[in-house]
């Protein structure tokens, strides 16, 4: 050790991070990893070389900055978006995290306000935290799907200045249907981000349909989840060019690396082939549902590819016990609930044998 000796109580921290920790799920290194919802099927090979290729050209030029406005990478994305959407109708970053700061950066701040719906995705508050913006939340039915009647009555007393909604919802996997969607944005007089992570999970409609009808909304998406880029890092949004013009203004100079604009691109390139498991985990979602059902667990309906399942007695204990069995899945949300991402066919079949192991081990010592 060569610095100082500093601990953490003696930092001159901002006041709300004193009892903060870093975001983020244990990475343990377990055989079955079902806890982050990531497409469990890493790219085909001939995927792999093109990104390879890709990495190669742009590191000739690697002594440059890269091309600030991604303008490529843009188009590409637009493209695999459809809906007549062009590249100045879409900004990317490194992961939808950090275009969701951006929108945060831009669009919320000190005396401002981002509104979500609870429960929801854990990272939302840091994102207000982190930019001093007041964080308000709306809490969800008991089936945890958006109340209208509470929704407008919040949004009429607080007009948030941002509202987050998720959809499908992170972790219970609940849809907002558009026409809610339309509702909150006419109700609202500010930013309506509809955060559709998990979109070509569901089989229900996008609300980039909704687009056309205001330029309060914005659409963020990632290739994090369904099109197993979770490493490549990259997020993107769809909104109007001027909305794309204020987060110009938050980025960082430079932000998104030449390396990560050649991979996503090759990604791009090659849609179809990241995306040709995406069916498959969504029937293996929809058997895993029925099946801890049929097991006598209350199951959230999902259009994601995780779902929330329990109770759980002692969810801790039951989370670890699995772990313990090599199956990592996630201590989140609402208490008495566990979730878990779908995996590949081995995977769940080791998901179902260790939550047995687990199920007959709480019988036999009750
Ligand atoms: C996983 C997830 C994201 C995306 O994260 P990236 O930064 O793109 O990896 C965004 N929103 C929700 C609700 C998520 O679950």
């Amino acid at each position: 050790m060569t610095t100082a000796a500093i601990t953490w109580d003696e930092l001159p921290l901002r006041a709300e991070l004193r009892d903060a920790r870093p975001y983020g799920a244990p990475q343990l290194d377990v055989p079955v990893r079902l806890n982050v919802n990531e497409n469990p099927y890493p790219p085909p090979p001939a995927v792999r070389e093109a990104m390879t290729a890709a990495v190669r050209r742009a590191v000739a030029d690697i002594n440059r900055y890269p091309d600030r406005e991604a303008t490529v990478l843009r188009a590409k994305l637009a493209g695999y978006l459809g809906y007549g959407l062009t590249a100045g109708e879409v900004w990317a970053a490194n992961g939808s995290n950090e275009i969701m700061i951006q929108i945060l950066q831009a669009f919320g701040g000190p005396g401002r306000s981002v509104c979500t719906f609870t429960p929801s995705y854990s990272m939302y508050p840091e994102y207000a935290r982190d930019t001093h913006t007041e964080y308000l939340t709306i809490p969800r039915g008991p089936d945890f799907t958006i109340d209208q009647g509470v929704a407008l009555a919040a949004i009429a007393r607080h007009q948030p200045d941002i509202i987050v909604i998720a959809s499908p919802n992170n972790p219970t996997g609940t849809v907002t249907s558009l026409g809610l969607v339309e509702t909150i944005l006419r109700a609202s007089r500010g930013i309506v981000v509809v955060d559709e992570a998990y979109q070509e999970f569901a089989t229900t409609p996008s609300a980039l349909e909704l687009l056309p009808l205001s330029g309060r909304l914005l659409v963020t998406r990632t290739m994090s989840k369904a099109f197993a880029f979770a490493g490549g890092r990259l997020g993107y949004v769809a909104a109007a060019p001027a909305v794309v013009d204020a987060l110009r203004v938050v980025r960082l100079p430079y932000h998104l690396s030449a390396v990560t604009q050649a991979v996503a691109g090759a990604a791009l390139d090659h849609a179809p082939a990241l995306l040709a498991d995406v069916d498959h985990l969504r029937a293996t979602r929809d058997q895993t549902i029925t099946r801890l059902r049929e097991l006598g667990y209350a199951v959230v309906d999902s259009q994601a590819n995780f779902c929330l399942f329990g109770p759980f007695a002692d969810r801790h204990a039951a989370w670890a016990a699995l772990a313990g069995r090599g199956v990592l899945i996630r201590e989140t949300g609402p208490e008495p609930y566990l979730r878990t991402c779908v995996g590949t066919d081995p995977d769940m079949a080791r998901f179902f044998e260790a939550l047995a192991e687990i199920q007959s081990g709480e019988r036999s010592t009750s």
